[in-house]
């Protein structure tokens, strides 16, 4: 059994949820990978906000206006160092990561692609980073090709590189698969992409949590980030884009403060970020996402990507020994879950015993249903970790397992 390194030693007390019972039972929170637990800090940090600080942004001179704007900014600040962005404009916030790439698929298919381009996703994306690209197909006049995967849950790079053309103008995909956890190798992707003069979309709503990230060093056009997966609120994220590519992009939507100029003939916008912040923002998930990431800091990236490996090993020898169980993604570079099915039970009455047992994990096609159809499974069960998650919280997963199989069997 891998041992909690000292820089996580005390994270768990942090959680207030984990004070609760779940059917009287202690709450084994294995869902990390839909949603985190939220730190004490978080909550405090959001609790002061309303409580002493509230006030809209960018909106007014008066003083509550110029405080709220300057932790907003701040936060941008904090956004940008942690992904390490050349600067803080080159942060949007949004409401995550689905809307980053709406965002992104519109904005795109308004002012740079044409009829005939073509965008690649991957076989392994999240509903996320296919149906935006779908909405903007008719419109656009785009083809959209699939960059296929191999049974392990790794993608075919040779077939990606033969597919990649003149006429590939966006490659879009995840970082950390969130139905698989296989970590894809964005950097040598984006080197290919560029090799044609593709913009290279990455969608990081699974690798912002355990991962170090460089948007520089993987050298990719636009990233967007989850903050609820990351320990902040629910309701705000960021896409990163690069800020010369941020100026050719037109606005999403429309409204507020993105404005240059207003007639009723036409408008003007605002240069980016704010071109693409139409209306009053999520203020305070904002700057309670600033909060998370100065949390994820003080722990250090390091310490996290090293124990969501070693929780990784562990929960795989583990489940190993259950008979009859298979796991669905068997990548060799992988990240932050295990999932898999057990013969002769369907995912979601496993869960349901689980969560008797107070386990949560996820059952289902995890919104990657072409996924799904790969595999030939119609869903699976996803246990996915956190900072606060511990080995022992898998020993019950599996003893919940064990349960089930003498339940349903
Ligand atoms: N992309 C992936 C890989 C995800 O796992 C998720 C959420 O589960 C999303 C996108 C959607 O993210 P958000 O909830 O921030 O819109």
């Amino acid at each position: 059994m891998p041992v909690v390194p000292e820089s996580l030693r005390d994270i768990r007390a942090q959680f207030p949820i984990f004070a609760r019972t779940v059917h009287d039972q202690p709450l084994v929170y294995l869902d990390t990978a839909a949603t985190s637990q939220k730190p004490a800090r978080v909550i405090e940090r959001l609790r002061k906000f309303y409580s002493d600080e509230y006030g809209t942004v960018r909106r007014g001179s008066y003083l509550l206006c110029q405080q709220s704007t300057a932790m907003f900014e701040c936060a941008r600040k904090k956004a940008a160092s942690f992904v390490n962005a050349e600067r803080p404009e080159e942060i949007v916030f949004l409401r995550g990561v689905t809307e980053a790439i709406n965002l992104a698929a519109v904005s795109l298919a308004r002012s740079i692609l044409k009829p005939g381009d073509e965008v690649l996703v991957s076989a392994m994306e999240h509903h996320a980073n296919i149906v935006p690209w779908q909405l903007v197909r008719d419109m656009a006049g785009i083809h959209i090709r699939v960059i296929p995967m191999n049974d392990k849950g790794e993608l075919c790079l040779d077939a990606y590189e033969a597919m990649l053309s003149e006429r590939v103008k966006v490659v879009a995909l995840n970082h950390v698969a969130n139905s698989l956890g296989t970590i894809n190798p964005i950097k040598q992707i984006t080197a290919l992409a560029h090799g044609v003069g593709a913009i290279v979309l990455v969608d990081g709503a699974q690798s912002a949590p355990h991962l170090k990230i460089d948007v520089r060093d993987l050298d990719c056009d636009l990233y967007a980030v989850s903050g609820h997966k990351m320990y902040g609120p629910s309701g705000a994220g960021f896409l990163y884009g690069r800020y010369s590519l941020l100026e050719r992009m037109a606005p999403y939507q429309g409204g507020g403060e993105m404005i240059d100029r207003v007639e009723f003939s036409e408008s003007t916008f605002e240069d980016p970020p704010y071109r693409f912040e139409a209306g009053t923002p999520p203020i305070a998930e904002v700057i309670g996402l600033g909060e998370a990431i100065d949390f994820l800091h003080d722990i250090g990236l390091e310490a996290i990507e090293a124990w969501d490996q070693a929780l990784l090993a562990y929960a795989t020898a583990r489940l190993s020994a259950i008979p009859g169980l298979r796991f669905v993604g068997e990548a060799e570079a992988r990240s932050g879950l295990v999932a898999f099915t057990i013969d002769g039970m369907h995912p979601f009455d496993v869960a349901s015993i689980l969560d008797r047992k107070g386990v949560a994990v996820r059952a289902g096609h995890h919104c990657a249903q072409p996924v799904m159809r790969h595999f030939d499974v119609p869903a699976t069960l996803r246990a996915s970790f956190g900072v606060y998650t511990v080995p022992e919280d898998i020993d019950t997963l599996a003893a919940g397992l064990e349960l089930a199989r003498d339940m349903l069997s």
